[in-house]
């Protein structure tokens, strides 16, 4: 495809080209089936294959061990700020959460409407240019979990390592950076993550659960809000988004023919590397916003001098075919987000930009 755009979204975002390819050669008929997948019920053969496949794929790419559950559920990762308190806080108890950024900031708010909460650690202070360092962590040992969003897709910060919790359970939204890079999901009770910047387009969302937390929650909490629910009937309780399910399946065979989470680290890594060495090389031009230790593979974000050279380089990036550089309303600046799909070639165009800029206005 000759015109495909240089595409910096920050989600949904960039899917690899090959997957929308077969996607729109399966569309009209699947399988020899005589419909489309989205034509046909979710309980049958055709769909339970591809549905069990994205599951078995998932727990193949992120070494998911025994005794987890992974589910499929619907209204994205904001509504994972609800369910984990709904489910995971018991009235009397408090969960501690790591307050990071945005994203963060969103799971603490949605978490005090049904319980106690505290901040285990914050970089508030430092407008959330960095992730704070394991030792900073402060909570009590009698804490319902410690939540933490592995990646601040807004800020632009990644966690390096993961805290070892002990009997605390541990909680990661890592709905910016899942499978970016190898993890120890055994450390976590539960992982979450809306599809649509590293799994797929819009509208799943993955919940890596350790069966032991998988509980009878209060009785006012709803049916569909119930992760018992989902649990007992492999996600298939209601209608899954069998469009989605069947795109994230296609993306993980992708991932999984471009070497796995290992394979997504090392192109992830060259990938950053040539954007923040644009940045570091520039004499003080481009700013990295994130401080160095806590930069994210995912989403590279920086200022420029002042806001008018920043509207100069959307304005001109845009006219060169590059999409998505603004930042986020809430920190302005710019960002590129670089998930998984995003091809080297994209980011080593941007790079070229980015010193062509530099030359022109410096
Ligand atoms: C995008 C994002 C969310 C929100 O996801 P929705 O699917 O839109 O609800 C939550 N957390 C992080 C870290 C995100 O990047």
């Amino acid at each position: 495809m000759a015109n495909r755009a240089y595409n910096f979204n920050a989600g949904p975002a960039a899917l690899p080209l090959e997957v929308l390819q077969k996607a729109q050669e399966q569309f009209v008929e699947f399988d020899n089936s005589g419909m489309s997948l989205m034509e046909m019920s979710h309980r049958g053969a055709i769909y339970e294959k591809v549905h069990f496949e994205a599951e078995a794929l998932l727990r193949e790419l992120l070494a998911i061990p025994d005794g987890y559950k992974v589910l499929f559920i619907q209204g994205g990762a904001s509504t994972q700020f609800a369910m984990i308190p709904m489910n995971l806080l018991p009235k009397g108890s408090t969960a501690a959460y790591v307050a990071t950024g945005s994203w963060a900031t969103k799971a603490i708010q949605e978490a005090k409407l049904f319980g106690e909460t505290s901040i285990a650690a914050s970089s508030e202070a430092d407008s959330y240019k960095r992730i704070p360092s394991i030792v900073e962590l402060a909570y009590s040992p009698d804490v319902a979990y410690l939540h933490i969003t592995s990646n601040e897709t807004i800020e632009g910060t990644q966690w390096s390592e993961f805290p070892d919790t002990g009997e605390v359970t541990l909680i990661g939204d890592m709905s910016s950076d899942i499978l970016c890079r190898p993890i120890d999901v055994s450390k976590f009770g539960v992982i979450y993550a809306g599809a649509q910047k590293n799994l797929g387009p819009s509208g799943v969302t993955i919940v890596i659960i350790r069966e032991d937390l998988i509980v009878k929650p209060a009785a006012s909490v709803p049916t569909m809000m119930r992760y018992d629910t989902h649990a007992k009937a492999d996600s298939l309780y209601n209608t899954p988004p069998t469009f989605a399910i069947y795109m994230m399946n296609e993306v993980l065979k992708w991932v999984k023919a471009n070497g796995g989470a290992a394979g997504m680290e090392a192109r992830n890594r060259e990938k950053a590397g040539f954007i923040y060495d644009v940045i570091d090389n520039s004499n003080g031009f481009y700013r990295g916003f994130a401080e160095k230790d806590s930069r994210s593979l995912m989403n590279v974000t920086f200022t420029l001098a002042n806001e008018e050279l920043e509207k100069q380089f959307v304005k001109e990036s845009e006219a060169q075919g590059f999409v998505g550089l603004k930042g986020h309303r809430s920190v302005g600046g710019l960002r590129a987000s670089i998930y998984n799909a995003v091809p080297p070639e994209s980011v080593r165009a941007l790079a070229s930009f980015m010193k062509e800029f530099h030359s022109r206005n410096a």
